[in-house]
């Protein structure tokens, strides 16, 4: 017990092993990181990426210039987004917002709420310009299909999920700040934990519906072959669901969400009309080895981890003298204080995005890896990946910055190039470069 303590020297020692405790999470981070990534799913066979073997010297600048249209917008709402909550979080202009808008009310939750709704629409209103500016990069490519008033719909609903986050969030919070003033940082970082893994386990099915509308693949041949292919691997899935993504997109993609009894493997439907059945089996291939390996639950643990570790990280933050005083709060209980835990929660998630990108793309290289070895054909992996990088018009060789803070997955030519390593250490034929294919469909 510290009943005897002196305040200031309370708060000191509860910073302390919050400190402590933000150590201890890093460095287990780190190691689980460090040991559960699979960083080389398959010995190099010595085939280096090189886009020109593939793709022809116009989907190769077409690619370019489409990812150069889009890196302005991308780059510049990135660095505005960042600006604006570091003026509000680091000087005192936030608390004057904030207070001006929760002034009239009384009791501290709906403050919160106001101050919530004020921050999200905020901030959103700084993003917005810049999401136009790429939207009308990407129609100009062919490669969105909505319109302004489906896109601002979108903008709304994501809008809407943010608010309901931050609230439920906020509100938990403070009411741990308000019962442990000084040892907050324990409850939140567990309650931070179990949020995560909520979120990711509810997210296909509260989430995902608000966005687009998915059907049970059809009876035929491909959804029986789907099925059988799930079985032989061992994988437990009793439906494919198609997502009716071309009412946004021309992109083509597939996906894993969820895991227990949310898990889902959808298709979009884009992909469906464009690529040949063959094609469409090694994309699902490609999932069952997510699937297989737990990839989601995997990740949701880890994303989990960080974010308690996060919770402590910024109780160091939010309890710095200096720091309130910068940002015009009094304390962290105070509704103010707000726009500061922003500023931090958003400079924790900008120093995280490149390392969970790295991860990342260990994790879909070891996908494609059993995407190959489910179906012994590197021919129509090689020829499914062409596909997917022309069509999508994805950047054949980014720059190292651009790699680091977009890339999830890796380049066209690095997945292709894992094919032909992949037949070549299998000692099956490997696949010919196919830069004298054009791909149907796509422009010269
Ligand atoms: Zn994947």
């Amino acid at each position: 017990m510290r009943t005897g303590a002196a305040p200031s020297e309370a708060a000191g020692s509860s910073r302390r092993a919050a400190a402590v405790a933000a150590l201890v999470l890093c460095v287990l981070l780190a190691v689980v990181i460090a040991v559960t990534t699979p960083w080389h799913p398959l010995p190099s066979a010595g085939n280096a990426p090189d886009p020109r073997l593939d793709f022809t010297p116009a989907q190769i600048a077409r690619s370019h210039a489409f990812n150069a249209a889009l890196n302005p917008p991308a780059y510049a709402g990135r660095v505005a987004g960042l600006v604006a909550v570091l003026l509000l979080g680091l000087t005192p202009l936030g608390a004057r917002l904030l207070g001006s808008v929760t002034r009239p009310l009384r009791r501290w939750p709906p403050r919160l709420i106001g101050a919530a709704v004020a921050l999200a629409v905020l901030t959103r209103l700084v993003g917005l310009p810049f999401d136009m500016w790429s939207q009308t990069v990407l129609r100009r490519y062919g490669l969105s299909t909505q319109h302004w008033g489906g896109w601002f719909t979108d903008q709304l609903t994501s809008l809407g999920v943010t608010l309901v986050v931050w609230v439920v969030v906020l509100l938990g919070l403070h009411l741990l700040i308000r019962r442990f003033p000084r040892r907050w940082w324990a409850g939140a970082a567990a309650g931070a934990f179990v949020l995560v893994a909520a979120a990711s386990f509810g997210y296909p099915v509260l989430v995902e519906p608000l966005f687009n509308s998915f059907h049970s693949m059809p009876a035929g041949p491909l959804r029986t072959d789907l099925l059988s292919m799930a079985r032989a691997d061992g994988v437990a899935v009793d439906d494919v669901l198609v997502a009716d993504a071309s009412k946004r997109t021309t992109a083509l993609n597939a996906y894993v969400s969820g895991f227990g009894s949310t898990r889902r493997i959808v298709v979009y439907d884009t992909l469906l009309t464009t690529e040949p059945r063959r094609e469409v089996e090694l994309v699902v291939a490609h999932e069952l080895g997510h699937a297989k390996r737990g990839d989601v639950l995997h990740g949701t643990l880890v994303g989990a981890l960080g974010a308690a570790a996060g919770v402590c990280l910024l109780h160091l933050l939010m309890t710095s003298p200096r720091l309130l005083r910068r940002a015009g709060a009094e304390s962290a209980a105070d509704p103010r204080s707000v726009a500061l835990l922003l500023a931090g929660v958003t400079v924790l998630l900008q120093v995280a995005a490149p390392v969970q990108n790295l991860v990342s793309r260990r994790i879909e290289a070891r996908a494609d890896v059993h995407a190959l070895d489910l179906t012994k054909d590197p021919e129509t992996y090689v020829r499914m990946q062409r596909s997917l990088s022309a069509r999508n018009l994805d950047e054949l060789s980014p720059s190292a910055l651009e790699y680091s803070l977009w890339n999830t997955h890796p380049t066209g030519p690095e997945r292709i190039a894992m094919g032909r390593d992949w037949a070549r250490l299998h000692h099956v034929p490997v696949p010919a470069p196919l830069a004298k294919q054009p791909v149907k469909g796509t422009s010269p």
